[in-house]
């Protein structure tokens, strides 16, 4: 999958050196995001494996909401936000997760119940807690996962062996 569409759209990421603390490359999107055509290359490009095969998307917070609401928009599906700890008035669901540093949760209402069908987005996969944490959410909900797609994928940090099988638009 490497149209010029898609070549361009990837040179819009902006890196930007020890954001949000030193030693991280943060891949900033935004300007993807501000660029209609590239907007539409990669969130066509993140469905495209799974069309017809899923009834919401759920975007991971924050940038994944962009990405998620954009598909859902594009493929006539509903979108599910999945929140961090403290954001929801009513979480149906909550998962804990390990990060590089410390623990972090994430919460869902449930507009997923049993049987729904969920395309996982989110922007980056760095160690791959955020999303395998995501998967576990979705599936105390009783939701099934109808795939896992990721913009781009941080190799060198392993985060696919947390979730096998993730679709990723990207490889860096
Ligand atoms: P992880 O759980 O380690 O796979 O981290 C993935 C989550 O952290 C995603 O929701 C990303 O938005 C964010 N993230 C991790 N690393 C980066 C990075 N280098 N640039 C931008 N976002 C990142």
């Amino acid at each position: 999958m490497d149209t010029p569409e898609l070549q361009r759209a990837e040179g819009l990421i902006r890196e930007i050196p020890d954001y949000p603390e030193p030693g991280i490359l943060f891949r900033d999107i935004t300007p993807l995001l501000a660029d209609a055509a590239a907007l539409r290359a990669v969130t066509t490009a993140l469905a495209e494996p799974y069309l017809g095969r899923f009834d919401v998307v759920a975007g991971v917070e924050a940038r994944g909401f962009l990405l998620a609401g954009t598909i859902a928009a594009m493929t006539g599906t509903g979108l599910v936000p999945i929140r961090k700890a403290g954001k929801l008035p009513r979480p149906a669901a909550s998962v804990a997760y390990d990060l590089e540093y410390g623990r972090a949760e994430i919460e869902a209402h449930d507009d997923i119940t049993d049987g729904t069908r969920v395309l996982l987005v989110d922007d980056v996969l760095a160690t791959g807690g955020t999303l395998a944490a995501a998967c576990e959410l979705v599936g105390a909900l009783g939701g099934e996962i109808a795939g896992t797609a990721v913009l781009i994928e941080l190799g060198a940090l392993g985060g696919r062996a947390l979730v096998p099988g993730v679709h990723t638009v990207f490889t860096v």
